[in-house]
Protein backbone atom coordinates (compact mmCIF):
# COMPACT_ATOMS: atom_id res chain seq x y z
CA UNK A 1 0.00 0.00 0.00
CA UNK A 2 1.22 3.26 -0.58
CA UNK A 3 1.21 5.80 2.02
CA UNK A 4 -0.17 9.10 2.55
CA UNK A 5 1.31 11.93 4.72
CA UNK A 6 0.24 14.84 6.25
CA UNK A 7 2.20 17.46 7.84
CA UNK A 8 0.82 19.54 10.54
CA UNK A 9 2.69 22.25 11.99
CA UNK A 10 1.85 23.44 15.51
CA UNK A 11 3.01 27.23 16.27
CA UNK A 12 1.25 30.64 16.12
CA UNK A 13 4.23 32.05 15.15
CA UNK A 14 4.34 30.10 11.78
CA UNK A 15 0.68 31.89 11.29
CA UNK A 16 1.65 35.45 12.27
CA UNK A 17 4.43 35.26 9.82
CA UNK A 18 7.29 35.42 11.93
CA UNK A 19 9.11 32.17 10.91
CA UNK A 20 9.03 30.06 7.74
CA UNK A 21 7.84 26.46 7.73
CA UNK A 22 11.25 25.41 6.89
CA UNK A 23 10.56 22.05 8.90
CA UNK A 24 8.05 21.11 6.54
CA UNK A 25 10.00 21.73 3.75
CA UNK A 26 12.72 19.56 5.39
CA UNK A 27 10.75 16.52 6.52
CA UNK A 28 8.90 16.75 2.29
CA UNK A 29 11.98 16.78 0.72
CA UNK A 30 13.14 13.46 3.26
CA UNK A 31 9.87 12.09 2.98
CA UNK A 32 9.63 11.85 -0.79
CA UNK A 33 13.17 10.49 -0.80
CA UNK A 34 11.40 7.83 0.93
CA UNK A 35 9.12 7.55 -1.92
CA UNK A 36 5.93 8.82 0.72
CA UNK A 37 3.37 10.67 -0.70
CA UNK A 38 3.49 14.26 1.35
CA UNK A 39 -0.17 15.17 0.45
CA UNK A 40 -0.86 17.91 2.85
CA UNK A 41 0.26 20.74 4.72
CA UNK A 42 -1.04 22.48 7.35
CA UNK A 43 -0.29 24.73 9.65
CA UNK A 44 -2.24 25.94 13.00
CA UNK A 45 -1.56 27.96 15.82
CA UNK A 46 -1.38 27.21 19.71
CA UNK A 47 -5.26 26.77 20.01
CA UNK A 48 -6.60 23.33 21.38
CA UNK A 49 -9.78 23.83 19.46
CA UNK A 50 -9.07 24.65 15.85
CA UNK A 51 -5.82 21.96 16.56
CA UNK A 52 -8.32 19.53 17.06
CA UNK A 53 -10.04 20.28 14.03
CA UNK A 54 -6.65 19.89 12.01
CA UNK A 55 -6.04 16.64 13.55
CA UNK A 56 -9.83 15.36 12.52
CA UNK A 57 -9.33 16.29 9.33
CA UNK A 58 -5.83 14.84 8.81
CA UNK A 59 -6.90 11.57 10.40
CA UNK A 60 -9.65 11.54 8.10
CA UNK A 61 -7.69 11.62 4.56
CA UNK A 62 -3.88 10.83 5.68
CA UNK A 63 -2.82 7.48 6.91
CA UNK A 64 0.64 9.25 8.58
CA UNK A 65 0.74 12.10 10.12
CA UNK A 66 4.27 14.09 11.12
CA UNK A 67 3.37 16.86 13.42
CA UNK A 68 6.31 19.59 14.09
CA UNK A 69 6.48 21.77 17.55
CA UNK A 70 4.39 21.99 20.36
CA UNK A 71 6.42 19.37 22.42
CA UNK A 72 7.93 21.75 24.68
CA UNK A 73 7.15 22.35 28.41
CA UNK A 74 4.70 25.32 28.22
CA UNK A 75 1.38 25.76 28.27
CA UNK A 76 1.29 26.71 24.80
CA UNK A 77 2.28 23.40 23.74
CA UNK A 78 -0.95 21.57 23.32
CA UNK A 79 0.66 18.78 20.66
CA UNK A 80 0.89 15.63 22.21
CA UNK A 81 -2.38 16.63 24.76
CA UNK A 82 -4.49 17.08 21.45
CA UNK A 83 -3.28 13.92 19.01
CA UNK A 84 -3.49 11.56 22.27
CA UNK A 85 -6.97 12.97 22.92
CA UNK A 86 -8.15 12.41 18.83
CA UNK A 87 -7.14 8.61 19.26
CA UNK A 88 -8.25 7.84 22.87
CA UNK A 89 -4.76 7.66 24.46
CA UNK A 90 -3.79 9.09 27.44
CA UNK A 91 -0.68 10.99 28.55
CA UNK A 92 1.42 8.71 31.34
CA UNK A 93 4.09 9.72 32.53
CA UNK A 94 7.71 7.56 31.35
CA UNK A 95 10.63 7.54 34.16
CA UNK A 96 12.89 7.05 31.40
CA UNK A 97 12.25 10.25 29.41
CA UNK A 98 11.95 12.27 33.20
CA UNK A 99 15.69 10.74 33.50
CA UNK A 100 16.73 11.53 30.40
CA UNK A 101 15.69 15.36 30.54
CA UNK A 102 17.55 15.26 34.11
CA UNK A 103 20.62 14.55 32.66
CA UNK A 104 20.06 17.19 29.91
CA UNK A 105 19.70 19.75 32.45
CA UNK A 106 22.33 18.70 34.13
CA UNK A 107 25.13 18.15 31.23
CA UNK A 108 23.74 21.64 30.08
CA UNK A 109 24.52 23.27 33.83
CA UNK A 110 20.72 25.09 33.07
CA UNK A 111 18.21 25.01 35.65
CA UNK A 112 15.63 22.79 35.35
CA UNK A 113 11.64 23.69 36.02
CA UNK A 114 9.15 21.31 37.14
CA UNK A 115 7.22 21.97 33.98
CA UNK A 116 9.76 20.81 32.40
CA UNK A 117 9.02 17.12 33.61
CA UNK A 118 5.81 17.70 31.77
CA UNK A 119 7.66 16.79 28.58
CA UNK A 120 7.89 13.23 29.79
CA UNK A 121 4.29 12.81 29.67
CA UNK A 122 3.67 10.82 26.59
CA UNK A 123 0.51 8.91 24.67
CA UNK A 124 0.11 5.41 26.03
CA UNK A 125 2.11 2.54 24.27
CA UNK A 126 3.83 4.35 22.08
CA UNK A 127 7.38 4.44 20.78
CA UNK A 128 9.39 7.00 22.04
CA UNK A 129 12.19 8.96 19.93
CA UNK A 130 14.74 9.91 22.15
CA UNK A 131 15.87 13.66 22.06
CA UNK A 132 19.64 13.55 21.85
CA UNK A 133 19.69 17.19 20.55
CA UNK A 134 17.38 18.50 22.84
CA UNK A 135 14.49 18.15 25.72
CA UNK A 136 11.31 17.26 24.30
CA UNK A 137 11.11 13.73 22.96
CA UNK A 138 9.43 12.99 19.96
CA UNK A 139 6.46 9.89 19.76
CA UNK A 140 5.39 7.60 17.46
CA UNK A 141 1.90 5.10 17.58
CA UNK A 142 -0.07 3.43 15.76
CA UNK A 143 -3.90 4.10 16.14
CA UNK A 144 -7.41 3.47 14.08
CA UNK A 145 -4.98 2.01 11.12
CA UNK A 146 -3.22 5.61 11.32
CA UNK A 147 0.04 6.42 11.95
CA UNK A 148 1.22 9.36 14.17
CA UNK A 149 5.17 10.72 14.95
CA UNK A 150 5.38 13.63 16.47
CA UNK A 151 8.73 15.89 16.32
CA UNK A 152 10.27 19.17 17.90
CA UNK A 153 9.92 22.64 16.00
CA UNK A 154 12.93 23.79 16.79
CA UNK A 155 15.02 22.97 13.19
CA UNK A 156 18.21 21.83 14.61
CA UNK A 157 16.25 19.43 16.69
CA UNK A 158 13.35 19.07 13.76
CA UNK A 159 16.30 17.64 11.67
CA UNK A 160 18.18 15.27 13.31
CA UNK A 161 14.87 13.95 15.18
CA UNK A 162 13.77 13.04 11.25
CA UNK A 163 16.83 11.36 9.71
CA UNK A 164 17.95 9.36 12.79
CA UNK A 165 14.79 8.49 15.10
CA UNK A 166 11.35 8.81 12.30
CA UNK A 167 12.79 7.81 8.61
CA UNK A 168 13.84 4.39 10.46
CA UNK A 169 10.55 3.78 12.18
CA UNK A 170 8.98 5.09 8.60
CA UNK A 171 11.35 2.20 7.11
CA UNK A 172 10.00 -0.50 9.39
CA UNK A 173 6.60 0.67 8.02
CA UNK A 174 7.19 -0.84 4.35
CA UNK A 175 9.00 -3.98 3.83
CA UNK A 176 12.32 -3.68 1.36
CA UNK A 177 14.68 -1.32 0.82
CA UNK A 178 14.83 2.30 -0.53
CA UNK A 179 16.94 3.60 -2.83
CA UNK A 180 17.88 6.76 -4.17
CA UNK A 181 20.51 8.56 -6.76
CA UNK A 182 20.37 12.26 -7.81
CA UNK A 183 21.06 13.73 -11.17
CA UNK A 184 22.88 17.16 -10.94
CA UNK A 185 22.06 19.43 -13.73
CA UNK A 186 23.29 22.73 -14.54
CA UNK A 187 22.39 25.09 -17.83
CA UNK A 188 18.52 23.99 -17.76
CA UNK A 189 16.20 25.96 -15.99
CA UNK A 190 13.64 24.11 -13.87
CA UNK A 191 10.89 24.51 -15.97
CA UNK A 192 12.07 23.45 -19.07
CA UNK A 193 13.24 20.08 -17.22
CA UNK A 194 9.99 19.56 -15.53
CA UNK A 195 8.12 20.73 -18.77
CA UNK A 196 10.22 17.85 -20.62
CA UNK A 197 9.37 15.32 -17.69
CA UNK A 198 6.32 16.08 -16.71
CA UNK A 199 4.26 13.43 -18.21
CA UNK A 200 6.75 10.55 -17.42
CA UNK A 201 6.99 12.22 -13.69
CA UNK A 202 2.86 11.71 -13.40
CA UNK A 203 3.01 8.37 -14.61
CA UNK A 204 5.87 7.26 -13.08
CA UNK A 205 5.32 4.86 -9.35
CA UNK A 206 8.26 2.70 -8.84
CA UNK A 207 10.64 4.45 -9.49
CA UNK A 208 9.73 8.11 -8.49
CA UNK A 209 11.09 10.79 -10.32
CA UNK A 210 11.26 14.70 -8.24
CA UNK A 211 12.67 17.47 -9.61
CA UNK A 212 14.37 20.28 -7.48
CA UNK A 213 15.82 23.70 -8.25
CA UNK A 214 18.25 25.88 -6.61
CA UNK A 215 20.41 29.02 -6.68
CA UNK A 216 20.21 28.04 -10.84
CA UNK A 217 20.77 24.71 -10.88
CA UNK A 218 18.96 21.69 -10.63
CA UNK A 219 18.37 18.24 -9.59
CA UNK A 220 16.53 15.06 -10.09
CA UNK A 221 15.74 12.54 -7.16
CA UNK A 222 15.46 9.03 -9.00
CA UNK A 223 13.86 7.04 -5.87
CA UNK A 224 12.83 2.99 -6.16
CA UNK A 225 11.26 0.98 -3.89
CA UNK A 226 12.57 -2.98 -3.84
CA UNK A 227 12.93 -6.55 -1.94
CA UNK A 228 16.54 -6.07 -1.95
CA UNK A 229 19.11 -3.28 -3.33
CA UNK A 230 20.15 -5.08 -6.13
CA UNK A 231 16.49 -4.95 -7.03
CA UNK A 232 16.29 -1.18 -6.18
CA UNK A 233 19.31 -0.57 -8.58
CA UNK A 234 18.33 -2.19 -11.56
CA UNK A 235 14.88 -0.41 -11.32
CA UNK A 236 16.82 3.25 -10.85
CA UNK A 237 19.70 2.51 -13.55
CA UNK A 238 17.19 2.53 -16.46
CA UNK A 239 15.79 5.67 -15.55
CA UNK A 240 19.15 7.62 -14.93
CA UNK A 241 20.87 6.39 -17.96
CA UNK A 242 17.14 7.81 -19.66
CA UNK A 243 17.80 11.15 -18.23
CA UNK A 244 21.09 11.26 -19.05
CA UNK A 245 20.55 10.83 -22.76
CA UNK A 246 17.16 13.62 -22.37
CA UNK A 247 19.10 15.82 -21.21
CA UNK A 248 22.61 15.03 -22.06
CA UNK A 249 26.25 17.25 -21.18
CA UNK A 250 23.42 19.29 -18.70
CA UNK A 251 24.14 16.55 -16.80
CA UNK A 252 27.01 17.52 -14.64
CA UNK A 253 26.74 14.25 -12.09
CA UNK A 254 25.20 11.60 -10.59
CA UNK A 255 25.44 11.71 -6.70
CA UNK A 256 27.71 14.49 -6.46
CA UNK A 257 27.66 17.23 -3.80
CA UNK A 258 28.11 20.20 -6.36
CA UNK A 259 29.82 21.86 -9.32
CA UNK A 260 32.75 23.04 -7.72
CA UNK A 261 33.06 19.60 -6.37
CA UNK A 262 33.21 18.27 -9.84
CA UNK A 263 35.79 20.45 -11.15
CA UNK A 264 37.98 20.48 -8.11
CA UNK A 265 37.82 16.28 -8.61
CA UNK A 266 38.20 16.88 -12.50
CA UNK A 267 41.46 18.78 -12.09
CA UNK A 268 42.62 16.22 -9.67
CA UNK A 269 42.21 13.43 -11.57
CA UNK A 270 44.05 14.48 -14.69
CA UNK A 271 46.69 16.11 -12.39
CA UNK A 272 45.97 19.82 -13.83
CA UNK A 273 46.23 23.18 -11.37
CA UNK A 274 43.25 25.64 -11.38
CA UNK A 275 43.49 29.53 -10.50
CA UNK A 276 40.85 32.37 -10.66
CA UNK A 277 40.67 36.04 -10.76
CA UNK A 278 37.29 36.94 -9.95
CA UNK A 279 35.64 40.87 -10.53
CA UNK A 280 32.00 40.70 -9.53
CA UNK A 281 31.81 37.55 -7.80
CA UNK A 282 34.46 39.18 -5.25
CA UNK A 283 36.25 35.70 -3.81
CA UNK A 284 33.13 33.76 -4.35
CA UNK A 285 34.77 31.06 -6.91
CA UNK A 286 37.72 30.78 -4.79
CA UNK A 287 35.43 30.47 -1.63
CA UNK A 288 33.00 27.61 -2.73
CA UNK A 289 36.46 25.90 -4.44
CA UNK A 290 37.99 26.04 -1.10
CA UNK A 291 34.54 24.35 0.47
CA UNK A 292 35.94 21.39 -0.89
CA UNK A 293 37.99 18.97 1.08
CA UNK A 294 41.25 18.88 -0.20
CA UNK A 295 41.13 21.24 -3.09
CA UNK A 296 45.04 22.48 -2.18
CA UNK A 297 46.18 19.80 -4.00
CA UNK A 298 44.30 21.18 -7.56
CA UNK A 299 43.70 24.95 -6.51
CA UNK A 300 46.26 27.37 -6.22
CA UNK A 301 44.65 30.66 -5.58
CA UNK A 302 43.09 33.64 -6.55
CA UNK A 303 43.16 37.50 -7.13
CA UNK A 304 40.09 39.62 -6.41
CA UNK A 305 40.74 42.15 -8.71
CA UNK A 306 37.80 44.57 -8.21
CA UNK A 307 39.33 47.97 -9.54
CA UNK A 308 41.07 48.65 -12.73
CA UNK A 309 43.91 48.89 -11.28
CA UNK A 310 44.08 45.82 -9.53
CA UNK A 311 43.21 44.25 -13.10
CA UNK A 312 46.13 46.62 -14.74
CA UNK A 313 48.97 46.10 -12.33
CA UNK A 314 48.34 42.21 -11.58
CA UNK A 315 46.59 40.58 -14.18
CA UNK A 316 48.33 43.00 -16.61
CA UNK A 317 45.12 43.83 -18.61
CA UNK A 318 46.56 46.82 -21.12
CA UNK A 319 44.96 49.99 -20.26
CA UNK A 320 43.95 50.52 -23.61
CA UNK A 321 41.70 47.81 -23.73
CA UNK A 322 40.10 48.78 -20.13
CA UNK A 323 39.20 52.16 -21.32
CA UNK A 324 38.49 50.61 -25.36
CA UNK A 325 35.86 48.01 -23.87
CA UNK A 326 35.30 48.66 -19.96
CA UNK A 327 36.00 46.31 -17.34
CA UNK A 328 32.66 44.45 -17.86
CA UNK A 329 33.62 42.99 -21.42
CA UNK A 330 34.14 39.92 -23.21
CA UNK A 331 37.85 40.76 -24.01
CA UNK A 332 38.82 41.56 -20.98
CA UNK A 333 36.91 38.60 -19.27
CA UNK A 334 39.33 36.56 -21.49
CA UNK A 335 42.27 39.16 -20.25
CA UNK A 336 41.50 38.08 -16.91
CA UNK A 337 41.81 34.61 -17.58
CA UNK A 338 44.98 34.79 -19.29
CA UNK A 339 46.34 37.49 -16.92
CA UNK A 340 45.53 34.73 -13.58
CA UNK A 341 46.85 31.39 -15.79
CA UNK A 342 50.01 33.54 -16.09
CA UNK A 343 50.61 35.24 -13.01
CA UNK A 344 49.46 31.89 -11.00
CA UNK A 345 51.32 29.57 -12.96
CA UNK A 346 48.17 27.59 -13.27
CA UNK A 347 46.90 25.57 -16.23
CA UNK A 348 43.74 26.40 -16.13
CA UNK A 349 42.08 30.19 -14.76
CA UNK A 350 39.00 31.14 -14.44
CA UNK A 351 37.47 34.67 -14.55
CA UNK A 352 34.32 36.51 -13.65
CA UNK A 353 33.31 40.30 -14.20
CA UNK A 354 30.15 41.54 -14.35
CA UNK A 355 27.61 44.62 -13.20
CA UNK A 356 25.91 42.58 -10.04
CA UNK A 357 23.88 45.71 -9.24
CA UNK A 358 21.78 47.38 -8.12
CA UNK A 359 22.80 49.58 -10.40
CA UNK A 360 23.97 49.94 -13.85
CA UNK A 361 27.36 50.31 -14.15
CA UNK A 362 29.43 53.52 -15.58
CA UNK A 363 29.34 52.12 -19.02
CA UNK A 364 25.79 51.31 -18.65
CA UNK A 365 25.72 47.79 -19.01
CA UNK A 366 22.71 46.47 -16.96
CA UNK A 367 22.37 44.69 -14.30
CA UNK A 368 23.37 40.94 -14.43
CA UNK A 369 25.36 41.20 -17.96
CA UNK A 370 28.48 39.24 -16.66
CA UNK A 371 31.13 37.59 -18.55
CA UNK A 372 32.96 34.37 -17.34
CA UNK A 373 35.99 33.23 -19.20
CA UNK A 374 38.31 30.49 -18.96
CA UNK A 375 41.85 30.03 -20.43
CA UNK A 376 43.98 26.95 -20.73
CA UNK A 377 46.32 25.34 -22.95
CA UNK A 378 43.84 24.90 -25.88
CA UNK A 379 42.91 28.57 -26.24
CA UNK A 380 40.64 30.82 -24.29
CA UNK A 381 36.77 30.88 -24.01
CA UNK A 382 34.23 33.52 -23.10
CA UNK A 383 30.83 33.02 -22.25
CA UNK A 384 28.72 35.92 -21.80
CA UNK A 385 25.87 36.32 -19.39
CA UNK A 386 22.51 37.92 -19.17
CA UNK A 387 21.26 37.08 -16.09
CA UNK A 388 18.46 39.42 -15.70
CA UNK A 389 18.03 42.13 -13.27
CA UNK A 390 15.72 41.18 -11.02
CA UNK A 391 17.79 38.51 -8.89
CA UNK A 392 19.78 40.16 -5.92
CA UNK A 393 23.15 40.39 -6.21
CA UNK A 394 23.92 37.55 -3.80
CA UNK A 395 21.88 35.31 -6.90
CA UNK A 396 24.07 36.74 -9.66
CA UNK A 397 27.08 36.13 -8.29
CA UNK A 398 26.33 32.52 -7.40
CA UNK A 399 25.41 32.12 -10.95
CA UNK A 400 28.17 34.12 -12.27
CA UNK A 401 30.29 31.45 -10.43
CA UNK A 402 28.44 28.41 -11.11
CA UNK A 403 28.62 29.21 -15.25
CA UNK A 404 32.40 29.68 -14.97
CA UNK A 405 33.11 26.49 -12.75
CA UNK A 406 30.37 24.36 -15.90
CA UNK A 407 32.76 26.03 -17.87
CA UNK A 408 36.00 24.58 -16.12
CA UNK A 409 34.09 20.87 -15.58
CA UNK A 410 32.98 20.94 -19.69
CA UNK A 411 36.49 21.52 -20.06
CA UNK A 412 37.53 18.30 -18.27
CA UNK A 413 35.05 15.98 -19.77
CA UNK A 414 36.06 17.46 -23.69
CA UNK A 415 32.95 18.72 -23.87
CA UNK A 416 31.84 21.68 -26.35
CA UNK A 417 31.43 24.71 -24.06
CA UNK A 418 28.42 25.65 -25.50
CA UNK A 419 25.82 23.91 -26.50
P1 LIG B 1 10.50 23.73 22.57
O1 LIG B 1 10.87 22.55 23.40
O2 LIG B 1 11.71 24.54 22.15
O3 LIG B 1 9.36 24.55 23.09
P2 LIG B 1 8.59 22.72 20.66
O4 LIG B 1 8.61 21.35 20.07
O5 LIG B 1 7.56 23.01 21.70
O6 LIG B 1 10.04 23.05 21.16
P3 LIG B 1 7.69 25.10 19.47
O7 LIG B 1 7.60 25.66 20.87
O8 LIG B 1 6.45 24.97 18.70
O9 LIG B 1 8.41 23.69 19.48
O10 LIG B 1 8.73 25.91 18.62
C1 LIG B 1 10.01 26.19 19.13
C2 LIG B 1 10.80 26.99 18.12
O11 LIG B 1 11.08 26.15 17.00
C3 LIG B 1 10.03 28.14 17.50
O12 LIG B 1 10.23 29.34 18.22
C4 LIG B 1 10.63 28.26 16.13
O13 LIG B 1 11.80 29.04 16.19
C5 LIG B 1 10.98 26.86 15.79
N1 LIG B 1 9.95 26.22 14.95
C6 LIG B 1 8.79 25.67 15.38
N2 LIG B 1 8.09 25.14 14.36
C7 LIG B 1 8.82 25.35 13.25
C8 LIG B 1 8.62 25.02 11.88
N3 LIG B 1 7.55 24.34 11.46
N4 LIG B 1 9.59 25.40 11.00
C9 LIG B 1 10.69 26.06 11.45
N5 LIG B 1 10.92 26.38 12.72
C10 LIG B 1 10.01 26.04 13.62
MG1 LIG C 1 7.49 25.09 22.70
Amino acid sequence: MSHTVEILSVGTELLLGNIANTDAQMLSQGLSELGLNVFWHTVVGDNPRRAREAVSLAKKRADIIITTGGLGPTCDDLTKNVLAEAFGKKLVFDEGSAERIRSYFQRTGRPMTDNNLQQAMLPEGCTILENDWGTAPGCAFEAEGVHVIMLPGPPSECRPMFQYRAKPYLLSLSEGVIASHTIKLFGIGESAMEARLREQMNTMSNPTLAPYAKEGECELRVTAKAASSEEAQSLLQPTVAQVRRLFGDKVYGVDVPSLEYVVIEGMKTKDLTLGVAESCTGGLMAKRLTDIPGASQAFKGGIVSYTNEIKQNVLGIPPHMLERYGAVSQEVAAAMAEGARRVLSCDVALAATGTAGPDRDDWNNEVGTMFVAISTLRGTHVRPLHLGSRPMRERLRTQTASHAFDLARRYLSGLDFEN
